[in-house]
């Protein structure tokens, strides 16, 4: 279960960032300042960090920093009211995965979350010993290695397939891979999902079969 850690010092922000992300069935703590959310972040492990910039006390720029510093690379989106580049720029010097200014869309701020957490799974997905049929993902390269072949992918035809591969045995329906990978504002009736299947069929080569389809619902990787 996706885990976050909303940063944040005004109550009702941090209780509309909050109600919004239990409704996503994520879960969350909080922390009212840096120097409470470095402390959480030294005993739990969460797979987002939330992080407003104008915070009392320590910034946000600095708690990013002192995480970082600490080697403590959990994925970091700011979310600051100061809509500026110098901010921004300020902010992924320190560390910051992400960037978001204030006010958001919610879809926005879940689709932003949604991408560090998936981009944070791929890396970390274990390598494993390598074998001729192994499709497994070059982190550095960001493309895929089939059989020890350098595959391309674009960058959603990467994020469908680290979903099936962490999700492998599992069936996953059309619905739920195109609002993990297309975000919540695709069309349910496209075939989107459909079509991105039959290239990674294709760039999976002799594995295609990898992808088995499960009629009426959707797909499943073995
Ligand atoms: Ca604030």
């Amino acid at each position: 279960m996706t885990n976050v850690l909303i940063v944040e010092d005004e109550d009702q922000i941090a209780d509309f960032i909050a109600r919004g992300l239990k409704g996503e069935g994520w879960t969350t703590t909080r922390a009212a300042s840096g120097e409470q959310a470095l402390d959480l972040l030294a005993d739990n492990i969460f797979d987002v960090v939330l992080l407003d910039i104008m915070l009392p006390g320590m910034s946000g720029h600095d708690v990013c920093a002192r995480m970082r510093l600490k080697k403590n690379y959990t994925p970091v989106l700011m979310l600051t009211a100061l809509d500026e580049t110098d901010d921004k720029v300020a902010g992924l010097k320190k560390g910051a995965d992400d960037y978001l200014p204030k006010p958001f869309d919610f879809d926005e701020l879940i689709a932003r979350i949604a991408a560090l957490v998936r981009r944070e799974a791929d890396y970390h997905a274990p390598k494993g010993p390598q074998t001729e049929d192994d499709i497994r993902f070059d982190a550095d390269a960001l493309c895929l290695v089939v059989s020890g072949e350098r595959v391309e992918l674009s960058s959603k035809e990467r994020d469908f397939m680290a979903m099936l591969i962490k999700n492998a045995g599992r069936v996953l329906s059309r619905e739920r891979i195109l609002n993990a990978v297309w975000g919540l504002n695709e069309d349910p009736m496209t075939n989107t999902v459909d079509v991105y299947v039959r290239r990674l069929r294709e760039k999976l080569g002799p594995h295609s079969d990898r992808i088995a389809t499960v009629r009426g619902i959707g797909y499943r990787y073995m």
